[in-house]
């Protein structure tokens, strides 16, 4: 458990102009692949929420759901996926939203959370917030106590974590990229 962010940060592969030019994709299938930091970053990602009584992880797809299950499974929580549209198989609830490259739409079963249930929400990363808040609404309507949004890169200059602060949700990230 003694990664730093730097640690995180060399964990992490950069991939200029993708998907489109002008983007540094920040790649997390590098600090996945490596059991010490992947470990790691879990660990340093539920660390605050150990004792805050969450019911539930939700993770964003698709790379929220690999985080989502090892922060579920730490906290002893359910998990709960926020899928693109016309993914899941039963009655659902959407909403549309901008993200940094695009817009589409995401849904969650409208049973997937009850109300009063404290979740978690996480992804692997934190850009102009336009997703995380798309989710963040979601969960609210379904009556979802809000503990927190965790992400193992934020990208300050994007304004994400502020937007999610803005809203009320308290914010947790690993390492942080200047720029795009
Ligand atoms: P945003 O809605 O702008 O906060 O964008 C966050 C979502 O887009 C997350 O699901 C990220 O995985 C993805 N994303 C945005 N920018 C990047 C980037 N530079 N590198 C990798 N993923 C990104």
């Amino acid at each position: 458990m003694s990664e730093t962010a730097e640690d995180f940060a060399a964990a992490i592969r950069t991939i200029p102009d993708y998907p489109k030019p002008g983007i540094l994709f920040r790649d997390i299938t590098t600090l996945l692949a490596d059991a010490a930091v992947f470990r790691s970053a879990v660990d340093r990602l539920v660390d605050p929420f150990k004792t805050s009584g969450v019911d539930k992880v939700a993770g964003i797809e698709a790379r929220g759901f690999i985080l989502g299950g090892a922060l579920a499974h730490q906290l002893q929580a359910g998990f709960v996926p926020i899928r693109k549209k016309g993914k899941l198989p039963h009655e659902t609830i959407r909403i549309a939203y901008s993200l940094e490259y695009g817009l589409d739409e995401m849904e969650m079963h409208r049973d997937a959370v009850k109300p009063g249930e404290r979740v978690l929400l996480t992804d692997d990363l934190i850009a102009t917030g336009g997703t995380a808040e798309g989710a963040v609404k979601l969960l609210r309507e379904l009556g979802a106590d809000i503990v927190a949004a965790c992400f193992v890169i934020d990208l300050p200059d994007l304004g994400g974590r502020r937007r999610l602060e803005a809203l009320g949700v308290e914010v947790r990230t690993l390492v942080e990229f200047p720029g795009h």
